[in-house]
């Protein structure tokens, strides 16, 4: 397990890219919709909570859903020494294809123009010194995630799942992803763990529940929590407010907490 990162420690330059950052986390996922974004941009605004500095990169470059998740929008500038500008979440820097690409826009690409996207994005932007720089994965496949490993030495990856069967297997399939690119699992999160009625106030496991922690004692990795479906992250997300939300919602953050604290 990696710990909390030590802040007296100047920030290595990592890799070639020279990103200056003391610990890179991916979070992944076996496929989508499961919440990995809302995974990351939780994780990453925890962080920024407790007291870090954090860069949030989006490399989900085929559906980019963290500006949405965020409600942030515009255009990453060029500097005067042709650095890129990332978009600031109060003092956080945010970059996302989706800053380049037209919302209803898809993205056609090949795998060397995905390599050279993601390295673009990692190295040429300022993203000033960092503590954390949370990295939302595509879900599914190595591509990107053999490029990052390429690029730069990650602390670790974090793995979203639901507690689904079908979302457990993708899950096992991404854990084998990152292990064959040599990137550290630090645990995996289960998303949707339950409901909890706001009127009755009884659980219902609508996907089941506890699938991903028995899946991580299997595989041996750690499990680092769940967290319910929750109608408030759910609005959040989609009405652009997840940060407010995180900020000022103790219960809906609860689950961020606990994540935050074992990366
Ligand atoms: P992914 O990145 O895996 O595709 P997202 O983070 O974009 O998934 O989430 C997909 C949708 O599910 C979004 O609308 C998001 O707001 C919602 N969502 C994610 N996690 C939860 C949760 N625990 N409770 C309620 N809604 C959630």
């Amino acid at each position: 397990q990696i710990k909390i990162v030590d802040h007296k420690r100047p920030p290595a330059r990592l890799g070639q890219i020279g990103l200056r950052c003391k610990s890179v986390i991916a979070v992944g996922s076996g496929k989508g919709g499961v919440g990995k974004s809302t995974v990351a941009a939780s994780l990453a605004l925890t962080l920024r909570r407790m007291g870090c500095k954090v860069g949030l990169m989006d490399a989900d470059v085929y559906g980019p859903s963290i500006p949405h998740l965020l409600g942030l929008s515009g255009r990453p500038a060029i500097t005067e020494s042709k650095r890129i500008e990332p978009i600031k979440l109060g003092d956080m820097p945010v970059m996302s294809m989706g800053f380049l690409i037209e919302p209803d826009q898809a993205v056609i690409w090949r795998g060397p123009m995905l390599h050279g996207s993601i390295n673009q994005f990692l190295g040429e932007t300022d993203w000033g010194d960092l503590d954390y720089l949370i990295i939302d994965m595509p879900p599914g496949t190595g591509d990107i995630a053999l490029t990052l490993s390429q690029a730069l030495p990650l602390a670790g990856s974090v793995v979203v799942c639901t507690p689904q069967e079908v979302a457990l297997l993708d899950a096992v399939k991404a854990i084998s992803m990152f292990r064959k690119v040599n990137i550290p699992i630090l645990g995996m999160v289960e998303n949707m763990s339950g409901f909890l009625c706001p009127d009755c106030g009884k659980t219902y496991d609508i996907f089941g529940s506890g699938g991903a922690r028995t899946k991580a004692e299997e595989l041996g990795v750690a499990y680092l929590g769940g967290l319910p479906i929750d109608i408030t992250l759910r609005k959040a997300g989609d009405e652009g407010r997840l940060a407010d939300v995180i900020n000022s919602d103790e219960k809906a953050r609860a689950p961020f907490d606990a994540i935050a604290k074992s990366v």
